[in-house]
């Protein structure tokens, strides 16, 4: 579903990303493990070509990803993002931010008038069902706690109805509990829908709990690559 090959990043002189190679199935849960500065991000913001790569080839779904437009809003169709920090809109309702990972496939003065089909309606519900938050859908986003600010997240990623999500540190910000809950969600995404993730994780616990496979990356580098069972406390 994704393959990269010879993926450099250079930030001024600073190499964040030295030669990445690496493949991602359809359907498969992939962590990316590594410490803070690591290029875990920098790697996700490539794929989705939030940034550019300075050398090497990205494909997608078969496809070359390039800088040109049609390019660009075929890929923004098929990959969905989680962040750290939610990324919700806080004043907007938990629906109304579900709708908004439909926004791609409206029709733009409906978009811009806010006016959501009734079949984009019913994709919110369903996404919200998926993360248990169906009965919160009119409450206003401020008023949840992280963690069901991030299952918003993850609701708003699936509405995109995408190929892949790329979760960028879903869990920094939350305690281990609700980091357990927040990514179980996120595997049944994979297993139930066959949607790529791609999981940018520090712990290991986690990794090994919830990673089909684990890439460990280091200094813009892949230093590890294998199945929770070979991942040592040493990596
Ligand atoms: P991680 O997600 O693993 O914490 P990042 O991809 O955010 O790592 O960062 C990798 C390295 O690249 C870090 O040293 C960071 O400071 C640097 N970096 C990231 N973004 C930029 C940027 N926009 N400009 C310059 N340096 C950057
Ligand atoms: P996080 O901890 O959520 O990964 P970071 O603090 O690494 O966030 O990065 C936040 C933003 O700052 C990103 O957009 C990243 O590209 C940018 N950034 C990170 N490191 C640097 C840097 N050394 N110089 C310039 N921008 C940076």
């Amino acid at each position: 579903m994704i393959k990269i090959r010879g993926l450099t990043k250079r930030y001024g002189e600073f190499e964040a990303l030295k030669g990445i190679d690496l493949d991602v199935a359809p359907g498969e849960f992939l962590v990316v493990l590594g410490p803070s500065g690591a290029g875990k991000s920098t790697l996700l913001r490539c794929i989705n070509r939030l940034c550019e790569p300075t050398r090497g080839d990205i494909h997608v779904d078969g496809q070359l990803v390039t800088d040109d437009s049609a390019s660009l809003r075929k890929l923004r169709r098929q990959v969905a993002m989680i962040f750290q920090h939610y990324n919700v809109v806080p004043r907007l309702s938990v629906q109304k931010n579900v709708l908004t990972g439909r926004l791609g496939a409206m029709p733009s003065l409906l978009s811009w008038l806010q006016v959501f089909p009734r079949k984009d309606i019913a994709i919110a519900h369903e996404c919200l069902k998926r993360v248990e938050l169906d009965e919160k859908a009119e409450l206003r986003t401020d008023t949840l706690s992280g963690g069901q600010k991030q299952r918003v997240g993850i609701a708003r990623a699936l509405a995109q109805q995408p190929k892949i999500i790329l979760a960028d540190e879903p869990v920094a910000s939350l305690d281990p509990k609700t980091s357990r809950t927040v990514l179980t969600y996120l595997q049944q995404a994979s297993r139930e829908l066959g949607i790529s993730v791609v999981c940018n994780l520090h712990q290991i616990e986690y990794a090994r709990e919830f990673g089909e496979r684990i890439v460990g990356v280091s200094a813009g580098r892949v230093v590890f690559e294998g199945g929770p069972d070979a991942l040592t406390d040493d990596v």
